[in-house]
Protein backbone atom coordinates (compact mmCIF):
# COMPACT_ATOMS: atom_id res chain seq x y z
CA UNK A 1 0.00 0.00 0.00
CA UNK A 2 0.96 3.35 -0.65
CA UNK A 3 0.34 6.11 1.42
CA UNK A 4 -1.20 9.75 0.69
CA UNK A 5 1.86 11.81 0.04
CA UNK A 6 3.53 8.50 -2.07
CA UNK A 7 -0.27 8.43 -3.74
CA UNK A 8 0.26 12.02 -4.43
CA UNK A 9 3.86 11.85 -6.14
CA UNK A 10 3.05 8.69 -7.94
CA UNK A 11 -0.33 11.05 -9.29
CA UNK A 12 1.64 13.65 -10.38
CA UNK A 13 4.24 12.00 -12.25
CA UNK A 14 2.26 10.16 -14.27
CA UNK A 15 0.23 13.13 -15.48
CA UNK A 16 3.79 14.61 -15.94
CA UNK A 17 4.73 11.89 -18.08
CA UNK A 18 1.39 11.49 -19.72
CA UNK A 19 2.10 15.33 -20.90
CA UNK A 20 5.10 14.66 -21.91
CA UNK A 21 3.64 11.83 -24.39
CA UNK A 22 1.12 14.34 -25.51
CA UNK A 23 3.44 16.85 -26.20
CA UNK A 24 5.50 13.76 -28.37
CA UNK A 25 2.43 13.13 -30.36
CA UNK A 26 1.65 16.34 -31.19
CA UNK A 27 5.11 17.23 -32.02
CA UNK A 28 4.47 13.69 -34.61
CA UNK A 29 1.49 14.92 -35.93
CA UNK A 30 2.56 18.30 -36.91
CA UNK A 31 6.06 16.69 -38.96
CA UNK A 32 3.59 15.05 -40.79
CA UNK A 33 1.00 16.21 -41.72
CA UNK A 34 -1.81 15.01 -39.61
CA UNK A 35 -4.66 15.90 -37.65
CA UNK A 36 -6.59 13.15 -36.11
CA UNK A 37 -6.80 12.02 -31.93
CA UNK A 38 -4.31 10.02 -30.83
CA UNK A 39 -6.00 7.77 -27.83
CA UNK A 40 -3.28 6.86 -25.15
CA UNK A 41 -3.38 3.59 -23.68
CA UNK A 42 -2.04 2.78 -20.52
CA UNK A 43 -0.25 -0.22 -20.01
CA UNK A 44 -0.60 -1.39 -16.15
CA UNK A 45 0.74 -5.12 -16.49
CA UNK A 46 3.85 -3.64 -14.28
CA UNK A 47 1.78 -2.38 -11.40
CA UNK A 48 -0.68 -3.60 -9.05
CA UNK A 49 -4.25 -2.49 -8.46
CA UNK A 50 -3.05 -0.09 -5.34
CA UNK A 51 -1.36 1.80 -8.07
CA UNK A 52 -3.60 1.71 -11.21
CA UNK A 53 -6.64 2.81 -8.99
CA UNK A 54 -4.91 6.47 -9.22
CA UNK A 55 -3.85 6.50 -12.88
CA UNK A 56 -8.04 8.10 -13.52
CA UNK A 57 -6.53 11.10 -11.58
CA UNK A 58 -3.45 11.65 -13.63
CA UNK A 59 -6.08 11.81 -16.28
CA UNK A 60 -5.82 8.59 -17.78
CA UNK A 61 -8.92 7.37 -19.64
CA UNK A 62 -7.61 3.75 -21.41
CA UNK A 63 -5.87 0.97 -19.63
CA UNK A 64 -4.79 -2.26 -21.22
CA UNK A 65 -3.44 -5.59 -19.98
CA UNK A 66 -2.31 -8.21 -21.60
CA UNK A 67 -2.92 -11.43 -19.03
CA UNK A 68 -6.26 -12.14 -17.88
CA UNK A 69 -4.96 -13.34 -14.65
CA UNK A 70 -3.01 -10.12 -13.71
CA UNK A 71 -5.77 -7.91 -14.82
CA UNK A 72 -8.61 -9.45 -12.50
CA UNK A 73 -7.61 -7.57 -9.50
CA UNK A 74 -7.72 -4.18 -11.46
CA UNK A 75 -11.01 -4.91 -13.26
CA UNK A 76 -12.59 -5.37 -10.06
CA UNK A 77 -11.47 -1.67 -8.92
CA UNK A 78 -14.35 -1.00 -11.56
CA UNK A 79 -12.47 2.43 -12.46
CA UNK A 80 -14.03 5.03 -14.94
CA UNK A 81 -11.49 3.72 -17.61
CA UNK A 82 -12.15 1.79 -20.76
CA UNK A 83 -10.36 -1.87 -19.90
CA UNK A 84 -8.40 -2.89 -23.64
CA UNK A 85 -7.36 -6.74 -23.88
CA UNK A 86 -3.82 -6.51 -25.49
CA UNK A 87 -2.48 -10.04 -25.13
CA UNK A 88 -3.07 -13.70 -26.58
CA UNK A 89 -6.13 -15.37 -25.80
CA UNK A 90 -6.54 -18.60 -25.21
CA UNK A 91 -10.06 -20.26 -25.98
CA UNK A 92 -10.48 -21.03 -22.36
CA UNK A 93 -10.57 -17.11 -21.68
CA UNK A 94 -12.55 -15.87 -24.85
CA UNK A 95 -15.63 -15.90 -21.96
CA UNK A 96 -14.04 -13.36 -19.78
CA UNK A 97 -12.16 -11.66 -22.34
CA UNK A 98 -15.61 -11.01 -24.24
CA UNK A 99 -17.03 -9.97 -20.92
CA UNK A 100 -15.05 -7.74 -18.92
CA UNK A 101 -13.33 -5.71 -21.65
CA UNK A 102 -14.41 -3.03 -24.20
CA UNK A 103 -11.37 -3.52 -26.37
CA UNK A 104 -9.50 -6.49 -27.67
CA UNK A 105 -6.65 -5.80 -29.64
CA UNK A 106 -5.03 -9.00 -30.19
CA UNK A 107 -7.77 -11.19 -32.46
CA UNK A 108 -6.03 -13.48 -34.86
CA UNK A 109 -8.24 -16.36 -35.86
CA UNK A 110 -12.31 -16.95 -36.75
CA UNK A 111 -12.69 -19.31 -34.11
CA UNK A 112 -11.68 -16.62 -31.51
CA UNK A 113 -14.31 -14.49 -33.71
CA UNK A 114 -16.84 -17.12 -32.82
CA UNK A 115 -16.15 -17.44 -29.34
CA UNK A 116 -16.47 -13.91 -28.72
CA UNK A 117 -19.34 -12.80 -30.36
CA UNK A 118 -21.05 -15.76 -28.29
CA UNK A 119 -19.67 -14.72 -25.40
CA UNK A 120 -20.65 -11.15 -25.74
CA UNK A 121 -23.76 -10.19 -23.81
CA UNK A 122 -23.90 -7.20 -22.88
CA UNK A 123 -25.38 -4.72 -25.55
CA UNK A 124 -22.61 -2.56 -26.35
CA UNK A 125 -20.32 -4.50 -28.93
CA UNK A 126 -17.15 -5.38 -28.55
CA UNK A 127 -14.36 -3.28 -30.12
CA UNK A 128 -12.05 -5.97 -32.13
CA UNK A 129 -8.66 -4.96 -33.69
CA UNK A 130 -7.20 -8.09 -35.79
CA UNK A 131 -3.13 -8.37 -35.23
CA UNK A 132 -1.30 -8.91 -37.98
CA UNK A 133 2.21 -10.45 -38.16
CA UNK A 134 3.72 -7.84 -40.08
CA UNK A 135 7.11 -9.71 -40.21
CA UNK A 136 5.83 -13.19 -41.01
CA UNK A 137 7.63 -14.79 -37.98
CA UNK A 138 6.23 -18.21 -37.24
CA UNK A 139 6.71 -17.67 -33.74
CA UNK A 140 4.50 -14.74 -33.23
CA UNK A 141 0.99 -14.24 -32.53
CA UNK A 142 -1.03 -12.46 -35.62
CA UNK A 143 -2.91 -12.87 -38.61
CA UNK A 144 -0.39 -13.00 -42.05
CA UNK A 145 -1.44 -9.99 -44.14
CA UNK A 146 -2.75 -12.01 -46.79
CA UNK A 147 -6.00 -13.11 -44.49
CA UNK A 148 -6.73 -10.01 -43.36
CA UNK A 149 -9.41 -9.08 -45.69
CA UNK A 150 -10.63 -12.62 -45.06
CA UNK A 151 -10.69 -12.42 -41.18
CA UNK A 152 -12.30 -8.52 -41.42
CA UNK A 153 -15.20 -10.18 -43.57
CA UNK A 154 -15.86 -12.69 -41.17
CA UNK A 155 -15.54 -10.17 -37.75
CA UNK A 156 -17.97 -7.35 -39.78
CA UNK A 157 -20.87 -10.74 -39.48
CA UNK A 158 -20.74 -10.62 -36.27
CA UNK A 159 -23.89 -9.12 -34.56
CA UNK A 160 -21.88 -8.57 -30.81
CA UNK A 161 -18.63 -7.57 -32.13
CA UNK A 162 -17.01 -4.67 -34.11
CA UNK A 163 -14.35 -4.51 -36.45
CA UNK A 164 -12.75 -1.42 -34.85
CA UNK A 165 -8.94 -1.83 -36.06
CA UNK A 166 -5.76 -3.11 -36.64
CA UNK A 167 -3.27 -3.93 -34.54
CA UNK A 168 0.69 -5.08 -34.62
CA UNK A 169 3.87 -5.29 -32.76
CA UNK A 170 6.90 -4.20 -33.93
CA UNK A 171 9.65 -6.61 -34.32
CA UNK A 172 13.29 -5.13 -33.04
CA UNK A 173 13.23 -1.33 -31.02
CA UNK A 174 17.26 -1.03 -32.16
CA UNK A 175 16.32 -0.70 -35.40
CA UNK A 176 14.01 2.24 -36.25
CA UNK A 177 14.01 1.86 -39.81
CA UNK A 178 12.98 -1.39 -39.49
CA UNK A 179 10.13 -1.01 -37.28
CA UNK A 180 9.10 2.47 -39.02
CA UNK A 181 8.74 -0.03 -42.49
CA UNK A 182 6.09 -2.18 -40.38
CA UNK A 183 4.49 0.87 -38.68
CA UNK A 184 3.83 1.66 -42.53
CA UNK A 185 3.04 -1.65 -44.03
CA UNK A 186 0.24 -1.72 -41.42
CA UNK A 187 -1.17 1.50 -42.70
CA UNK A 188 -0.98 0.35 -46.27
CA UNK A 189 -2.97 -2.73 -45.07
CA UNK A 190 -5.61 -0.61 -43.56
CA UNK A 191 -6.22 1.86 -46.43
CA UNK A 192 -6.80 -0.92 -48.72
CA UNK A 193 -9.12 -2.51 -45.93
CA UNK A 194 -11.29 0.68 -46.20
CA UNK A 195 -11.26 1.15 -49.71
CA UNK A 196 -11.87 -2.79 -50.35
CA UNK A 197 -14.88 -3.17 -47.70
CA UNK A 198 -16.30 0.76 -47.96
CA UNK A 199 -15.32 1.23 -44.35
CA UNK A 200 -15.64 4.65 -42.79
CA UNK A 201 -12.52 4.68 -40.32
CA UNK A 202 -10.32 1.59 -39.02
CA UNK A 203 -8.13 2.95 -36.14
CA UNK A 204 -3.91 1.86 -36.18
CA UNK A 205 -3.04 0.50 -32.52
CA UNK A 206 0.95 0.15 -33.08
CA UNK A 207 4.05 2.24 -31.15
CA UNK A 208 5.34 1.48 -27.11
CA UNK A 209 7.13 2.87 -24.96
CA UNK A 210 10.35 3.16 -27.42
CA UNK A 211 8.83 4.10 -30.55
CA UNK A 212 5.25 5.80 -30.10
CA UNK A 213 6.62 8.54 -32.16
CA UNK A 214 7.65 7.21 -35.42
CA UNK A 215 4.04 5.41 -35.29
CA UNK A 216 2.66 8.38 -35.00
CA UNK A 217 4.03 9.53 -37.95
CA UNK A 218 3.11 6.55 -39.61
CA UNK A 219 -0.30 7.09 -38.98
CA UNK A 220 -0.96 5.18 -35.30
CA UNK A 221 -4.45 6.43 -33.60
CA UNK A 222 -4.08 4.00 -30.28
CA UNK A 223 -0.19 3.96 -28.49
CA UNK A 224 -0.35 1.08 -25.82
CA UNK A 225 2.50 2.71 -23.32
CA UNK A 226 3.78 0.92 -20.59
CA UNK A 227 6.82 1.67 -18.57
CA UNK A 228 7.72 5.22 -19.60
CA UNK A 229 3.82 5.61 -18.45
CA UNK A 230 3.09 3.88 -15.51
CA UNK A 231 6.87 3.27 -14.48
CA UNK A 232 9.58 5.79 -13.86
CA UNK A 233 12.12 4.17 -16.70
CA UNK A 234 12.65 6.21 -19.80
CA UNK A 235 13.49 3.51 -22.12
CA UNK A 236 14.76 5.70 -25.05
CA UNK A 237 17.90 6.18 -22.43
C1 LIG B 1 3.67 -4.59 -22.61
C2 LIG B 1 3.01 -4.25 -23.90
C3 LIG B 1 3.02 -2.93 -24.37
C4 LIG B 1 3.72 -1.78 -23.65
O1 LIG B 1 5.10 -1.91 -23.79
P1 LIG B 1 6.09 -0.79 -23.15
O2 LIG B 1 7.37 -1.04 -23.89
O3 LIG B 1 6.17 -1.08 -21.71
O4 LIG B 1 5.52 0.53 -23.47
C5 LIG B 1 2.35 -2.66 -25.56
N1 LIG B 1 1.74 -3.63 -26.27
C6 LIG B 1 1.71 -4.92 -25.84
C7 LIG B 1 1.01 -5.94 -26.66
C8 LIG B 1 2.36 -5.28 -24.65
O5 LIG B 1 2.33 -6.55 -24.25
Amino acid sequence: MLDQQEEATYIRDVLDRKNTILQEIRDALNRSHQHHDVRVIAVTKYIDETKARLLPMAGITDCAENRLQVAEPKLAAHMPVLWHFIGPVQMNKAKKVAQYFDFVHSVDRKELLDALDRYRTVEKPLQVLLQVNISHEPQKSGVDPESVVDLAIHCLSKAHLQLAGLMMIGTRYDDMTLVRNEFRMLRGIRDDLLERLSLPKLELSMGMSQDFSVAVEEGATMVRIGRFLVLEENPRT
